[in-house]
């Protein structure tokens, strides 16, 4: 069994705070939703807590299994059994997802053949491109392509707590099905995976049964509930919160300055 616990979380990009005390608990098996308008903090969050250099961590704690994240690097997170899936998976020239995958697995102490199966197994059953395995990371896949490439890394990597960013953005139904009953899977097996989706669309739950739901708006959790949330969230959109939240009109290219920084480099595996 295992706990990501994020107490009291505040954190800062430059001098702009944007999460304002975040409290959330993921347990093994459990699925939370975390659902909200746009610039509210959710992809913030999920670099706070997975360790994306760029963002000053003003208060707060974040604990796997007991072991505070907040000093560690990303890497040493993920090596603890913490997986994100990101918004804006990262273009990385030079790195496939198999030789990644491998390497990761191998300072892991796993076979690198094993890992090698592994990945042509989960590709298959997300229906990822085979071909897709040997190619630079993410460097010219379709946005689907890339939520594909992240889930067939959340299934070799076998992590305690996964956080996804926005995984159905750019996918078609079908891709999406398939993902989310991965997913879902994942969830239900002996030593089950927590999750922590982050989403804008209730259709991620068709397959994927949220167990909590949160709505994040303004750089705080404003209420929970069941999944019955999602429901109505669809029908009231977050007119109920929407004079908290602030307009966003930040140009991504400026929300997402740390882009090439990634697992892949903090393991240091650039090949050429
Ligand atoms: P969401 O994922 O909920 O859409 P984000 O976490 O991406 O929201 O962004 C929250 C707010 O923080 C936005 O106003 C965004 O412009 C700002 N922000 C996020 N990252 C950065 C950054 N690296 N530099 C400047 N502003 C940022
Ligand atoms: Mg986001």
């Amino acid at each position: 069994m295992s706990e990501l616990v994020i107490t009291d979380l505040h954190a800062k990009v430059g001098d702009k705070e944007i999460l304002k005390g975040v409290s959330l608990t993921v347990r093994s098996g459990e699925v939370h939703a975390v659902m909200g308008p746009n610039g509210s903090g959710k992809s913030t969050l999920s670099h706070v807590v997975t360790g994306k250099p760029g963002y000053t961590v003003t208060g707060g704690s974040v604990t796997l299994d007991g072991v505070s994240l907040l000093e560690l690097p990303a890497w040493e997170r993920a090596k603890a059994g913490l997986f994100l899936a990101m918004q804006y998976p990262t273009e990385v020239p030079g790195v496939s997802l198999e030789s990644m995958l491998t390497a990761s697995a191998t300072a892991a102490g796993r076979d690198p053949d094993v890992v090698r199966a592994r990945i042509a197994e989960e590709a298959e059953s997300i229906g990822f491109s085979p071909d897709l395995i040997k190619r630079p990371l993410n460097v010219d896949l379709s946005g689907g392509e890339k939520k594909r490439n992240e889930t067939v890394q959340l299934g070799v990597l076998d992590p305690k707590i996964a956080i996804l960013d926005e995984i159905d953005s750019g996918l078609d139904v079908d891709a999406m099905r398939a993902v989310t009953r991965r997913v879902e899977q994942a969830t239900n097996r002996d030593d089950a995976l927590g999750v922590l989706a982050i989403t804008h669309y209730k259709r991620l739950f068709e397959e994927l049964e949220p167990d909590h739901v949160h709505v994040f708006a303004a750089g705080v959790i404003q209420t929970s509930g069941g999944a019955e949330l999602a429901e109505e969230l669809e029908r009231t959109g977050y007119s109920d919160y929407v004079g908290l939240v602030e307009v966003d009109d930040t140009p991504e290219a400026f929300r997402n300055p740390f882009g090439d920084a990634t697992f892949a480099d903090s393991l240091n595996l650039h090949e050429g």
